[in-house]
């Protein structure tokens, strides 16, 4: 990269209202987007409530730190929007008001018919040197400010103006100062392990390289892996994101469900769908999950017959026909009953295919078994049956949760056996 061209950014959200448990800075998650697409690295967010000392500060450590700065929000009309008056003064400018930017928003009250308050003036005052950014979607015009090498940005914080702002009016002055450089991704979605067992694995490849960059994100049974190269060449960043991404796939195999970002759900519904195949469910601990997630992928109709919830005793021996004796002497929570479960759901529904949840979610046990044990069936043609136990962590939100995971996963690897 050419010296002098930006790599880092610095976001710093300005509004007490996000120091509060009700607001969430989402802006930063748009704008980390945006710049990761054109190779520049987010090192650092801060939230910085309505106030003008803090404010200062803020940005004066961050142009210490990062070449780009970017700041949004406080550009509206009241006294507590400061963000002009504390860049100007962080950068030791001047404000001064621009009679063009002045007419622009009064004309935009007369068009809406409404008289422009005195406060709205402050809205036409620009830092000196800054570069006025038209702001089609409200009064707040945006700035933008070259200090030395750096920039600094002055965005709105409404979401609807700062994010066509940022698209049509910062990215293509932030590309004309970026090099020529091709940016390419690989994703990779893991279950059956926790996030520390996959790190161990995988670090020592993905430490080796700071380009292509690598980001763990990881949610309940849900692990993604993103490798992201930047180089001048669209080869080279293939190149390199092949040799990392093969290092991965070697260590993590058929651990990886997905490399398209696709959920679970819809790899499982995919593979269901090539092999023409069908799928029932019966649940007891997952109370219909299952079924919720296999049916909110479009076009599950294709391959999903339907589900039995045999929530009591009772009803798995109404509905699926397991043997009372079966349930008595082994309880509801055990190999043999989800065995029986997903045979029942199978012969009843003339599905290909069946699986079935019964556990304890908690907090209490039902049976002894203790809290987290869940057992999921599989019945296949050819009298396959079989089913696999799992002691899932967490409380109960969490033990359903990955109770339905480890169906879904189950059923994955039984179809993969089966290509
Ligand atoms: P306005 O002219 O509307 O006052 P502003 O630039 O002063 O614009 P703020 O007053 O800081 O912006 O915020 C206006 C609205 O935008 C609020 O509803 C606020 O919650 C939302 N908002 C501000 N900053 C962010 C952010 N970082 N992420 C998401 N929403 C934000
Ligand atoms: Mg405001």
């Amino acid at each position: 990269m050419p010296e002098g061209a930006p790599r880092d950014a610095e976001i710093i959200a300005v509004g007490s209202e996000m120091l509060t448990p009700q607001r969430l800075d989402t802006n930063s998650l748009f704008i980390t987007d945006q710049l990761n697409a054109l190779g520049v690295e987010v090192r650092r967010k801060v939230i910085v409530g309505d106030d003008r000392a803090n404010l200062v500060e803020a940005v004066q450590r961050a142009l210490r730190r990062a070449d780009l700065v970017i700041v949004t929000g406080g550009l509206g009309p009241t006294e507590d929007d400061l963000t002009r008056e504390s860049v100007a003064e962080a950068l030791g400018r001047e404000l001064t008001l621009r009679q063009d930017l002045l007419a622009a928003v009064e004309e935009r009250f007369r068009r809406r018919q409404r008289r422009m308050a005195e406060n709205n003036k402050k809205q036409a005052y620009v830092v000196d040197g800054a570069e006025a950014l038209p702001n089609p979607h409200g009064t707040a015009v945006g700035q933008w400010i070259r200090e030395g090498s750096k920039v600094v940005m002055m965005l709105p914080g409404p979401p609807g103006e700062l994010k066509p702002m940022f698209a049509e009016q910062c990215v293509p002055r932030l590309a004309s100062l970026l090099p020529a450089q091709s940016i390419r991704m690989r994703l990779y979605r893991v279950t059956g392990m926790t996030e520390s067992d996959l790190d161990h694995l995988i670090a020592p490849v993905y430490t080796k390289y700071s380009n292509p960059v690598t980001t763990i994100l990881a949610s309940p049974g849900d692990i993604q892996i993103h490798l992201r190269a930047r180089c001048t060449t669209e080869s080279e960043a293939e190149r390199l994101l092949a040799e990392v991404g093969g290092a991965i796939e070697d260590l993590l195999g058929d651990r990886i469900f997905s490399r398209n970002g696709d959920s679970l759900e819809a790899v499982v519904g995919e593979m269901l769908r090539a092999r023409g195949a069908t799928l029932a469910v019966a649940e007891s601990c997952t109370g219909g999950m299952l079924a919720e997630r296999i049916t909110s992928i479009p076009g599950s109709s294709g391959y999903f017959a339907g589900g039995f919830i045999t929530y009591s005793n009772e009803m798995k021996q109404r509905a699926l026909g397991v043997a009372a004796e079966l349930i008595e002497r082994h309880t509801a929570v055990s190999e043999e009953v989800a065995r029986a479960m997903a045979e029942g759901a199978r012969e009843r529904s003339g599905a290909t295919f069946a699986i079935s949840t019964t556990g304890e979610a908690g907090p209490e046990s039902n049976t002894g078994a203790p809290v987290g044990t869940v057992y999921v069936g599989f019945a296949g043609p050819d009298g396959a049956l079989e089913a696999k136990r799992f002691n899932l962590p967490g409380d109960r939100t969490r033990v359903r949760m990955f109770a339905t995971q480890g169906a879904l996963d189950y059923l994955r690897r039984k179809l993969l056996e089966r290509t």
